[in-house]
């Protein structure tokens, strides 16, 4: 085994005793040296290989502790055809989707509207086939009532000259009476049932794309809060070798008995996989207007969104699984929803029962101005979404106009001792971190609005929203002595990156180009050079 020393750099360690050094030496899967470069070499040896940065800045790998995978993979197959004008134009947003990966998986989305295209003509199977002959494809028009098919789809559902139109459907045919690619209403129906075994089949390889895909944006580990068959997904990556960031899988509520009966407690698996708390729901969204609120949403006065389990429920469950070892994290968006989560970790603690179990409120987005302070007294970590703030600004001014409430309250909770950690929720939000590093820390949208930012007095500092994607990230899995910094002895996770987040304007950090992400000593991505 050769130890490796990556060196001209200049490395940000998050490490408070040593917080910069010049190289990084690496054997097998871990840190052995991090510091000067002599000391580097000198602790790596002759026989050590050496990578040259190139003078890129160096951070730990980052991690994103909220994040849908499936659905983001699922996600990545979709073109969206919605505001193409001509069906050239939809033809080039296929190719080019098409172009992105290798998944011979189907490709999906779709919302095409010939109406709007310079030649309002249907389009058939050889249009489609013309840029995407190798994976099937399936795209509903933009009212979902006529689905384009080209000719690889048609072979799956197996349509053909002879198969009859369906009752209440139409399989559209050319002159000689073969189905052109055109499928109306019911004709359609069959490609879900079709679409569910082979999404489940396929996720896997699906799973492989978006992790190549949060590799090449920085992030060396998630935490993962789709369902089971997320889980499985991942299993099967991991014992195919193919696993190459580290997944903190969550628990659906769903699971929770299967869980407690084998035993399976938070924190077990290794540092590759590893079981997560139980994802509980107790209210909205904003969006929705239906987190839950302790005032009406504006113009909405019987409206305070809708609590989906009582603090009675809420009891049972964090007894039920906190006495299993595993520990709770509770969706709560609406300062209602939060309060009545503290109150009840605060009625748990009391009981003074598990107190090794670090439980979470995922998004905690509106606080009541007294309980910031619970997070801190009550231990409860905070794992929100910084793109949520900035893409909610005109939702919080306008619904919730007037509410005695701290809205993405980061810096206040900071400041109080609490322990916060980031990540996007993709696929709503881009999983991009540093997309996530510049809200933090300007509050404003990607274009730079509002001007200031929005409720400037909860911006924090750039180091403060690195450690929510390093070292608080790692806390939140039982990790901070195996990851989360760069230290010897801890795991080889870090990211060379073009851009020194500490020293740039924040626009530039939004654009951050991640060079290079080792994940266990092993490069897992690098921009060509
Ligand atoms: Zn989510």
């Amino acid at each position: 085994m050769k130890t490796v020393v990556y060196e001209n750099a200049r490395v940000y360690t998050m490490d408070p005793q040593a917080p910069t050094a010049e190289a990084i030496a690496v054997r097998g899967e871990r840190i052995v040296a991090v510091g000067e470069v002599a000391a580097c070499r000198e602790a790596a040896g002759p026989d050590a290989r050496h990578e040259d940065l190139g003078g890129a800045v160096v951070l730990p790998g980052l991690c994103d502790t909220h994040i849908h995978t499936a659905n983001y993979a699922w996600g990545l197959r979709q073109v969206d055809l919605r505001d193409a004008k001509s069906l050239a134009q939809c033809l080039e947003l296929i190719r080019a989707k098409t172009k992105e990966s290798t998944s011979d998986g189907w490709l999906l989305g779709g919302r095409w509207n010939f109406n709007r295209w310079d030649d309002p003509r249907q389009p058939t199977r050889h249009d489609l086939d013309s840029v995407c002959p190798d994976r099937p494809a399936a795209l509903p028009s933009v009212d979902g009532h006529t689905t384009w098919v080209n000719s690889l789809a048609l072979q799956r559902l197996g349509y053909t000259e002879d198969t009859p139109d369906p009752s209440g459907g139409q399989i559209v045919r050319d002159a000689q009476g073969v189905p052109n690619g055109i499928l109306r209403e019911t004709a359609a129906h069959p490609l879900r049932a079709l679409l569910e075994t082979e999404s489940a089949d396929n996720l896997p390889s699906q799973l492989k794309q978006a992790q190549a895909k949060l590799l090449a944006v920085g992030l060396t580990g998630i935490h993962d809060i789709d369902g089971e068959q997320c889980r499985r997904a991942f299993e099967t990556l991991y014992g195919q070798g193919d696993l190459a960031l580290r997944v903190h899988k969550l628990i659906p509520l769903a699971a929770l008995d299967e869980f407690i009966e084998r035993g399976r407690c938070t924190g077990d698996g290794d540092s590759w996989l590893s079981t997560g708390p139980v994802k509980i729901f107790s209210d909205g969204a904003l969006g929705s207007h239906t987190c839950h609120v302790s005032q009406p949403f504006a113009g909405e006065p019987d409206n305070h969104g809708i609590a989906i389990l009582s603090p009675g429920e809420v009891d049972g469950i964090v007894r039920r699984a906190a006495l299993s070892g595993i520990a709770v994290a509770a969706h709560a968006i609406g300062d209602a929803a939060n309060n009545m989560m503290l109150q009840a970790l605060r009625r748990w603690k009391s009981t003074g029962l598990a107190p090794h179990l670090r439980h979470r409120i995922e998004h905690a987005q509106h606080q009541r101005p007294a309980d910031v302070v619970a997070f801190t007294e009550l231990g409860v970590i905070a794992s929100m979404q910084p793109v949520h703030c900035t893409s909610d600004i005109h939702l919080v001014e306008t619904l919730l106009a007037g509410h005695d409430i701290a809205s993405y309250p980061w810096k206040s909770l900071l400041d109080n001792g609490a322990t916060l950690t980031f990540g996007s929720d993709a696929p709503v939000e881009d999983p991009n971190p540093f997309h996530g590093i510049h809200a933090a820390v300007t509050r404003q949208r990607a274009d730079g609005t509002p001007q200031g930012g929005f409720q400037p007095h909860e911006r924090v500092s750039v180091a403060e929203a690195i450690r929510a994607y390093t070292v608080t990230a790692a806390y939140a899995s039982y990790e901070e002595g195996r990851k989360g910094m760069l230290r010897p002895g801890l795991l080889a996770d870090f990211i060379a990156v073009n851009t020194d987040p500490f020293e740039a304007e924040p626009d530039q950090i939004r654009e951050t180009e991640v060079a290079l992400t080792v994940v266990g000593g092993v490069i897992r991505h690098a921009l060509p050079r």
